[in-house]
């Protein structure tokens, strides 16, 4: 098992008055209502989730444009008193169960959380965190999830076999990770395999033909097949350090399901961009000629959050030219032209602590979930913290967990019931541990130390921070 994780965040200090408001439910309720003049990117957002639980789709948010896969697992109906309840009574049941249960359950929640649910989590952090926060309670009987379905997987993955991992609105998947198919990607190694040869020989150099890398937001399959077939997995924060290990044993990476992760931080690296052709699942060779995938360093597959690819340059130019010294930070799930035109790039974590660190009053211009955005602006009242994109549109999958979800799943658990309960199959969670350990043992190289195992790789960069 791993033996040490990246540094918890505590839960944060509410906001000291009600002009440091940290809810985007409350501004698009205000929108909604006709109180704000400011725009989002859809009014359904104002209703419970609950009305879509029975639809297909993700739900209103950044992911609605997306198709979501025939088999994503659906909500069932959440009893009425659940649903009519108001804030304040949901706000009392949470705690009053919460009391009630004790060290038997811990609530984690994600940074792109509404600030709703947020409030009543024991850790909130990025998923690799919050999955550290679930192993460092091994006397809580539950575990509730408040992210998306990939990261319970993982909570499940890293906890103990009896602890029970909930995860409140079963329709709370990732578009992202739902972008990379196991069938699809079995069939993409197949096809490569049938161009390389023998994936598992080691060549004169020492190296096999690919090595397939997966981010931390996709399914326990894909994470399963990742550590079968000689891979890691990695996170936004470690994402340089898992590429470096992936060259010294393979000549190429397959990097999935997020290009832009995968693009940004090979770039940085100073892999040349005609060496990273993209797969396409829907076409033969991913839409990619043999000679292309021959001369790959790293083949990235077809996938992109839908949050992130809301942010543009034109929103940083309007940022630098209203706020002359504004201090830019995108996430690098973020396309290439837009990391590339920002100040700095790295995950929720180093955009946390870039602004904690800020010793004199600045302005920041944010590319990543608005939840995460206002929080930062409430607990940083010294700053003046604003998301690039002017239109209010939070992850739909996220936005999914509901305090009426929390409630229900807690007070299940006091009488008894566990409800949403996440378990990845043994066969899967084996080799997907090993793919996660192997990220855990992962060290970053010294300063130009990548030379004789990544030839073609120039001398590094510094765009994407850990
Ligand atoms: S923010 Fe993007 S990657 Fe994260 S859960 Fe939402 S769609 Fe998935």
């Amino acid at each position: 098992m791993p033996a040490t994780f990246l540094p918890l965040t505590t839960r944060p200090d509410p906001p000291a008055d009600a002009s440091a408001d940290a809810s985007v439910e409350h501004v698009i309720r205000a929108i909604v209502d006709g109180r704000s003049t400011a725009e989002t990117c859809n009014t359904d957002l104002a209703a419970g989730p609950w009305d879509f639980d029975a639809r297909t789709g993700y739900g209103p948010g950044s992911s609605m444009g997306d198709v979501i896969p025939a088999g994503a697992p659906r909500q069932g109906e959440l009893p009425v008193e659940y649903r009519e309840a108001g804030e304040d009574e949901l706000d009392a049941r949470i705690m009053a169960a919460k009391r009630t249960l004790g060290d038997r359950v811990v609530v984690l929640g994600h940074f792109y959380q509404r600030d709703e649910v947020v409030r009543h989590a024991d850790h909130v952090g990025d998923s690799f965190q919050l999955a550290g926060a679930a192993r460092s309670r091994p006397e809580a009987e539950s575990i509730v999830f408040c992210g998306v379905h990939f990261m319970a997987e993982t909570a499940d993955l890293l906890s103990r076999p009896e602890q029970a991992v909930i995860l409140p609105n079963l329709a709370a998947g990732c578009s992202m990770a739902d972008m990379a198919d196991i069938d699809q990607v079995e069939d993409c190694w197949e096809q490569l395999e049938d161009l390389y040869g023998d994936m598992d020989a080691v060549g004169d150099d020492g190296r096999v033909p690919v090595v397939p890398v997966t981010y931390m937001n996709s399914s326990a399959a894909i994470k399963g097949f990742v550590g079968r077939n000689g891979g890691i997995v990695c996170t936004s924060s470690n994402a340089r350090t898992v590429l470096e290990w992936a060259f010294e044993r393979g000549r190429r990476v397959l990097f999935f399901p997020d290009q832009h992760l995968g693009r940004n931080t090979a770039k940085a690296m100073g892999v040349p961009l005609d060496q990273m052709p993209m797969w396409n699942p829907r076409s033969p060779l991913g839409g990619n000629a043999e000679d292309e995938l021959r001369d790959a360093r790293v083949i990235l597959w077809h996938g992109f959050c839908s949050v992130h690819r809301r942010f543009t340059v034109d929103q940083i130019a309007r940022a630098r030219d209203e706020h002359p010294g504004v201090r830019v930070i995108v996430h690098p799930e973020c396309p290439m032209p837009v990391v590339d035109a920002a100040d700095e790039s790295g995950s929720t974590d180093y955009i946390r602590r870039a602004i904690d660190a800020a010793t004199e009053p600045t302005t920041f211009a944010i590319g990543t979930e608005v939840n995460l955005v206002q929080r930062l602006a409430a607990q940083y009242p010294q700053h003046t913290i604003f998301c690039l994109d002017p239109v209010v549109c939070p992850c739909s999958t996220m936005y999914r967990i509901h305090p009426g979800y929390l409630a229900w799943v807690l007070e299940g658990l006091v009488a008894g019931t566990v409800h949403n309960r996440i378990t990845v199959p043994d066969d899967v969670a084996a080799p997907a541990r090993v793919a996660l350990e192997r990220m855990l043992a992962a060290k970053p190289h010294a300063p130009g130390a990548l030379a004789g195992a990544a030839a073609g790789v120039d001398a590094p960069r510094t765009t994407v921070r850990p």
